[in-house]
C-alpha cells in the first residue's frame, strides 16, 4: 500500500497501465484525462478509499479487476466512449449501489459487476439493445438481481436552443450526459410583445376620435388606442397653429382692431340709443297730438 491520496494524471496520457495504481488504498481522489483510452487490468484494484471516479469519454476498454475492490465506490458511469468492460471489473465494490450503462457497450465480463449492494442499472439503450449486450451467465448474475432501468439518460438541465419570442415557441434541449442523445421540449412563446412607441395614424379632430397604432418590434403585431377627439380648446389650438407664422405680427394689430373696434360698437351703440330715444319720444308727442286732436273734435 501507499499513502497517496491523490493522483492526477496528466492530459496527453494516453492508457492507465496494468496495475498502476494497485492497492492504493489511501487514494481518495483520481483525476483521469479525458486523453485516455484504456484502463489497464488491475489499474485501481483495492483502492478502498476511493469514493468516486469519473471516466473519460474517451476510454474505450476497462480492463479485468480494473476497480476491484474499490469498496468504497458508491456509483459509477460508464461514459459512451467504452465498448468492454473486463471481468470482475467491479467486483467486491460492495457499496456500489448504482451503475450508468451507456449502449456503446458490447461486452461485459464475468462478474464485472459482483457488487453485493448493487441495486440500480441505468442503461441508455432498450431491452433489445441489452439483449445484444455480451454478457456470460456469470457475468449477469448480480447484474440482473438489480433493476435494470431501460432507456434511462441521464438528462442534463437543458439548453435553450432556440429563443422564444412573443408569439413563437422556443426549444429547450436536453442532452444525456452519459450517450449524448437528445430530447427537445418547447418553451412556451412569452406573450410579451416589445410595443414601439406608437404613431398616429388618424388625427383627431375636434368631434372625432383618432387612431394611435403601436406595433411590436419583433413580430409586427398591432394594436391600436384611440386618441380623444380634441375638442373646443384643441380647436383654438388648431387655429393657431394654422396661421402660427402670421399670429406673432398681426396680434398686435389685431389687438388693436379690437379695442377700436369696442370703441366704435360703444359709440354707434350711443347714437342708436340716441335715435331710439328721440324716434319714442316723437312718437310719444304725436299720440299725444292726435289724443288732443280727438278730445278736440268732441
Ligand atoms: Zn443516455
Ligand atoms: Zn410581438
Amino acid at each position: 500500500m501507499t499513502f497517496i491520496t491523490e493522483v492526477v494524471i496528466e492530459d496527453g496520457v494516453t492508457s492507465i497501465g496494468d496495475s498502476a495504481f494497485f492497492y492504493f488504498s489511501n487514494l481518495t481522489s483520481v483525476t483521469i484525462p479525458n486523453s485516455v483510452t484504456s484502463i489497464g487490468d488491475m489499474a485501481f484494484y483495492y483502492c478502498s478509499n476511493l469514493t468516486s471516479v469519473t471516466i473519460p469519454n474517451s476510454v474505450t476498454s476497462i480492463g479485468d479487476f480494473a476497480f476491484c475492490m474499490c469498496s468504497n465506490l458508491t456509483s459509477v458511469t460508464i461514459p459512451n466512449s467504452v465498448t468492454s468492460i473486463g471481468a470482475f471489473a467491479f467486483c467486491y465494490c460492495n457499496n456500489l449501489t448504482s451503475v450508468t450503462i451507456p449502449n456503446s457497450v458490447t461486452s461485459i465480463g464475468d462478474y464485472a459487476f459482483y457488487c453485493m449492494g448493487l441495486t440500480n442499472v441505468y442503461y441508455c439503450g432498450s431491452y433489445d439493445d441489452w439483449k445484444d449486450i455480451d454478457i456470460s451467465d456469470i457475468g449477469i448474475f448480480y447484474l440482473t438481481d438489480a433493476t435494470v432501468y431501460y432507456n434511462s439518460h441521464s438528462w442534463d438541465e437543458g439548453a435553450v436552443t432556440t429563443e422564444p419570442t412573443c408569439t413563437e415557441e422556443g426549444v429547450m434541449t436536453y442532452t444525456c450526459t452519459v450517450c449524448g442523445d437528445t430530447y427537445t421540449e418547447a418553451i412556451p412563446a412569452t406573450g410579451r410583445h416589445s410595443w414601439d412607441e406608437g404613431t398616429v395614424t388618424t388625427d383627431p379632430t375636434c368631434t372625432e376620435e383618432g387612431v394611435m397604432t403601436y406595433t411590436c418590434t419583433v413580430c409586427g403585431d398591432t394594436y391600436t388606442e384611440a386618441v380623444p377627439a380634441t375638442g373646443i380648446s384643441d380647436f383654438d389650438t388648431t387655429d393657431d397653429s394654422t396661421s402660427s407664422s402670421t399670429s406673432d405680427s398681426s396680434s398686435s394689430s389685431a389687438s388693436d382692431a379690437e379695442t377700436s373696434g369696442v370703441e366704435t360698437g360703444d359709440s354707434t351703440s350711443l347714437t342708436l340709443w340716441a335715435a331710439l330715444a328721440g324716434i319714442s319720444l316723437l312718437a310719444m308727442a304725436t299720440i299725444l297730438a292726435t289724443r288732443r286732436r280727438f278730445s278736440h273734435k268732441k
